[in-house]
């Protein structure tokens, strides 16, 4: 079979198991796995003929049966405040979104998990555009891929630019499961990129039977989406609290920490005004966590076109803040970075999207005339 009708096994998404099966099925050595996916995540390299440490007939094998793919860039801006976002191309006319927000003493990229997101949380950019499918293993780690090399030549350092990786982009990574975790042993692996799994972040809306089984699988940090103290609202704030309530969330974070003197849960709970911010729900909320080995992290919202919910003032996130504080909860508010450019947190919905199916439109369109 020719290069073009075979389906290429795209080495990108291979962990270390899945890339030591693949050699094994080859008649070769378990240790071509190692060497190979140092080439490509470690030093950035796609070009099998630059893999010197490969005899030639396996590279020239491996040209014709597989291929090292990563998305294509579709836009790059970099904000005032350096935060920089990319959209990728991911097929079809779907895009994802990632975003680098730098630090003093940290560099974080958000990843996406999905195209689009079944949870319709009502205050979600992504979740108004509906789901399309899940992320290949490649197509995740490819996000940390380009951002490091592009990185790379932005910072002009071979030092490591990204220390964390949060799944807080577009999707619910719980419902990816065994992509997301094939994933994070890429990140996780020492000839790969290295990161420690306290590196790691999942954000979850709260997929409770999928809690225990990241513990037991990858148990990188955990970060849940709270956003409400009481099951009426996040009945309609996150819909998937219906299926999941309040009480069964907290237990299953509490069994994910169990085992840890030091380990936290982080909830995140978006600042909508007059909505979840009034002083009734900071008391909701102090009942509910005191106690509890947790970060609470305030998101000021972020809006978007066509919402109604408000963000909360200032002066109401830091009433809010310091009646948790007050109580004894770790409080955070977190910063907004790249506004200019729609980066913040809930903003990012692949524009990409409707511009391609317009265009896509277009194209069949043309098609027919011609
Ligand atoms: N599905 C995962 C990841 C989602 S994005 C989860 O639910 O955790 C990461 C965080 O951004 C979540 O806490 C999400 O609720 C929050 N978020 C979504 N839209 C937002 C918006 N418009 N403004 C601020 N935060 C938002």
């Amino acid at each position: 079979m020719d290069k073009e009708t075979q389906t290429l096994t795209n080495l990108m998404g291979l962990d270390r198991s899945a890339m030591i099966d693949y050699f094994v099925s080859l008649n070769e050595k378990p240790f071509r796995a190692q060497q190979v996916m140092q080439w490509i995540h470690q030093w950035g390299v796609r070009d099998f003929d630059k893999m010197t440490n490969i005899g030639k007939a396996l590279r020239a094998k491996l040209a014709t049966i597989s291929e090292i793919t990563v998305p294509e860039i579709v836009s790059d801006q970099i904000s005032v405040d350096g935060t920089r976002k990319w959209l990728l191309d991911v097929q079809k006319g779907n895009a994802i979104e990632m975003v680098f927000i730098p630090e003093d003493t940290r560099g974080t990229l958000c990843i996406s998990s999905q195209v689009g997101c079944t949870l319709n949380c009502s205050f979600c950019a992504t979740g108004k555009q509906g789901y399309n499918r899940n992320l290949s293993v490649a197509e995740i780690v490819a996000q940390l891929w380009v951002a490091k090399h592009l990185l790379a030549e932005q910072y002009q350092t071979e030092d490591r630019i990204v220390t964390n990786v949060v799944m807080m982009g577009m999707g619910e990574p719980l419902l990816n499961f065994d992509n997301v975790i094939a994933a994070m042993n890429i990140m996780q692996d020492d000839f790969c990129f290295g990161l420690s799994k306290r590196r790691i972040t999942v954000s979850t809306a709260g997929v409770v039977p999928a809690m225990s089984k990241l513990k037991e699988e990858s148990p990188v940090t955990l970060a849940v989406s709270l956003h409400a103290p009481n099951d009426e609202l996040r009945n309609e704030l996150v819909p998937l609290n219906k299926k999941y309530n309040i009480e069964t969330l907290l237990a299953a974070c509490e069994a994910y920490v169990s085992d840890s003197q030091r380990a936290k849960v982080t909830f995140e709970y978006v600042m909508l005004e007059e909505i979840n911010d009034l002083d009734e729900h900071a008391e909701q909320l102090i009942q509910l966590l005191k106690n509890f080995p947790c970060k609470l992290n305030l998101i000021p919202f972020n809006p978007f076109d066509g919402i109604a919910y408000k963000r909360s003032s200032n002066n109401r996130i830091n009433r809010f803040r310091d009646k948790l504080k007050m109580a004894g909860i770790i409080t955070t508010v977190r910063k907004t970075r790249g506004d200019d450019i729609d980066a913040a947190c809930g903003q990012l919905a692949g524009d990409f999207v409707d511009r391609t199916r317009r265009s896509m439109k277009n194209k069949t369109l043309n098609n027919k005339i011609n």
